[in-house]
């Protein structure tokens, strides 16, 4: 820690300064920054998957299938294309077409505004889009949820069509859409689904999503040597492969890097990058508001 005291002056006061003064001032001292963003992120900012926002938009599934949040619900097996098409039409208007601006993302936007940065998400929702971020800075790395994807994945190609899914929360009925309306696979015939990660499956990955990895793997190769900040945001333990662990082992390999995890749930550190390691565990929110007010 004292050899890292002296890349970052921030961290030699950063016992008596408040946590959005240290994530000010860490973020005007780095050279880079990469921010990983997870569901906390988006739960923060009012996009929750429980509650009220989740009871108002599905009371009749939730009667039927008990369902306890969003999560659950968006990969339940249900019964036919149909009922699916009713539950995914609802939940893709909710959290990417008719997403509102959630103002921690517009916090975050401002503190970045004019600096070295990249970002990488496990969210599908649309708040970067509606926060107006540079989406040449953002990657999607697990899908989209206003993109379809073909169920077989047999071919590596995405589908668009919001007047559908406007369509199918329109005219169901009984938790269902009418079978005219159910997209397929223009090539195999197969039900199209979400564009969404699966243990199973994995994901379609098109020339979309490529394009955004080659962007994010560019930017990690210009700047590793840098004074670089790994921040990380409502990130949990579902998938540590994407955020998380990179995000420690990249720490790890550059003794001028910091990595900041941001949550109020104590995750494991591993001891090898404790040392470079600063948690943050007020509400995600306000520090970020804070913060981005000093900017
Ligand atoms: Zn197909």
């Amino acid at each position: 820690m004292e050899q890292l005291k002296t890349q970052w002056q921030t961290l030699a006061t950063e016992s008596s300064v408040s946590q959005a003064d240290c994530l000010h001032q860490l973020i005007e001292e780095a050279e880079a920054i990469v921010i990983g963003i997870g569901a906390g992120m988006s739960a923060a900012t009012g996009f929750t998957y429980v509650g009220k926002r989740f009871t108002d938009a599905f009371p009749d599934f939730i009667a039927k299938y008990r369902f306890f949040d969003m999560l659950q619900a968006s990969l339940f097996e249900f019964e036919n294309a149909q009922e699916y098409w009713a539950f995914q039409s609802r939940f893709s208007l909710l959290n990417f077409f008719d997403q509102p601006v959630g103002q921690a993302y517009v916090d975050l936007r401002q503190m970045l505004a004019d600096k070295n940065h990249h970002i990488i998400t496990t969210n599908a929702d649309n708040a970067f889009y509606a926060a107006d971020f540079d989406m040449d800075k953002v990657f999607r790395i697990q899908g989209e949820y206003g993109l379809w994807q073909c169920s077989n994945h047999c071919h590596q190609q995405t589908y668009q069509d919001e007047s559908l899914i406007r369509q199918m929360v329109r005219e169901q009925s009984d938790m269902k859409v009418s079978e005219a309306l159910i997209p397929y696979c223009p090539k195999c015939g197969a039900g199209l689904e979400v564009n969404k990660r699966t243990k199973e499956k994995g994901m379609v990955e098109d020339d979309h999503f490529h394009e955004q990895k080659a962007r994010y793997e560019q930017f990690l190769k210009e700047n590793q040597a840098k004074k670089i900040l790994f921040l990380e945001i409502g990130v949990g333990h579902t998938t540590p492969q994407f955020i998380k662990h990179p995000f420690q082992q990249m720490t790890q390999a550059n003794p001028k890097a910091l990595f900041v995890t941001m949550n109020q749930k104590d995750y494991f550190t591993p001891h090898a990058v404790r040392s470079q390691t600063i948690r943050m565990d007020e509400d995600i929110a306000n520090v970020l508001h804070s913060a981005a007010l000093k900017a």
